[in-house]
């Protein structure tokens, strides 16, 4: 996670992700669904600018006038559950730069929350380590601990389990982002946990040794199923995306956002070109150019 000094404050950057693979593999008794998931964080950032400021007084402030910015935000849980767990008493002002669709399957709220316990860690001088950090992350949500572990994770259990991988080249995706999110609890509920899930491992081999082609054989998303019966809009941008001959295309996560993985950059631009004339007459689609974090 990148980090800035600036003038008084921390500019703290929280990247989107995207699962290239997510396999259910049970329902436990806690409600929560057992996953097995490659994620890799992508170039498409929030920021997370923090300040020191008197003692007790923690505010937050966003540049996008739709996120509601009270109590129920990540960013201010973060923060809540690093005072609480710490006894720390300082205060922070935090000012939230949204640039991640919301409820896209993109988890910037997850990232939010990452960026806010190191900006804050550093700040109020805590000193916990990134592994104590991601603990804390893991109370917040599932995918909270990954963003400790970028650019790319094998993550098990609710996902907070998180085994970093490196890719083996850069790689480079186009997002699409309708405007229209998803509840991730709605997808879960629909979920079928298959008789013989896949194991993954052909996919970690492909991301750990082989470049985007080796990649692209192996992209499963099983939560795409459920959200294409919530959202049939789903249906209509996966082939949005096919009639742009990427070397794959998936939705992320649980929805509503689904990216394309490219040969290269020149390939990437070439895609988002032709999905953006496309989707002409959709201003709403949000398409993005990224790649893998460095
Ligand atoms: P998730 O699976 O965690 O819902 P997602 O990528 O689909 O992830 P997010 O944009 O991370 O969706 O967050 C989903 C919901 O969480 C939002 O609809 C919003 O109400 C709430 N939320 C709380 N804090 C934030 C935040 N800092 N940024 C975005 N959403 C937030």
């Amino acid at each position: 996670m990148l980090i800035e000094p600036a003038a008084g404050a921390l500019l703290v950057r929280a990247p989107a992700k995207v699962n290239v693979f997510l396999e259910v593999l049970g329902k436990r008794a806690d409600g929560y669904h057992e996953i097995a998931t490659l994620m890799v964080a992508v170039s498409l950032y929030d920021t997370v600018e923090v300040k020191e400021a008197p003692a007790g007084e923690v505010r937050l402030s966003s540049d996008d006038p739709v996120l509601p910015v009270g109590a129920d935000n990540l960013v201010h849980r973060a923060a809540a559950l690093l005072q609480a767990r710490t006894q720390c008493g300082r205060g922070a002002h935090m000012h939230l730069y949204k640039r991640i669709p919301m409820a896209a399957g993109l988890a910037g709220g997850s990232s939010d929350a990452a960026a806010a316990l190191v900006g804050l860690n550093q700040v109020w001088q805590i000193g916990l380590s990134t592994a104590q950090l991601a603990g804390v992350g893991a109370e917040l949500g599932s995918d909270v601990p990954f963003f400790f572990s970028t650019p790319a994770a094998w993550c098990t259990g609710r996902g907070e389990h998180v085994e970093p991988l490196m890719p083996a080249r850069p790689l480079w995706f186009v997002l699409a982002c309708p405007s229209a999110g998803l509840s991730t609890a709605r997808v879960y509920e629909r979920v079928r946990v298959p008789a013989k899930p896949l194991s993954g491992e052909a996919v970690r081999i492909a991301l750990r040794t082989g470049g985007p082609t080796a990649l692209s054989g192996q992209l499963h998303n099983r939560l795409q199923e459920p959200a294409l019966e919530l959202c049939p809009d789903i249906r209509a941008l996966l082939e949005r995306l096919k009639a742009t001959r990427p070397l794959c295309y998936l939705m992320t996560g649980s929805g509503s956002a689904a990216f394309a993985l490219c040969k290269d950059r020149h390939d990437a631009l070439r895609v988002a070109r032709l999905l953006r004339h496309g989707a002409k007459e959709d201003s709403r689609l949000r398409v993005f150019v990224v790649s893998s974090c460095p």
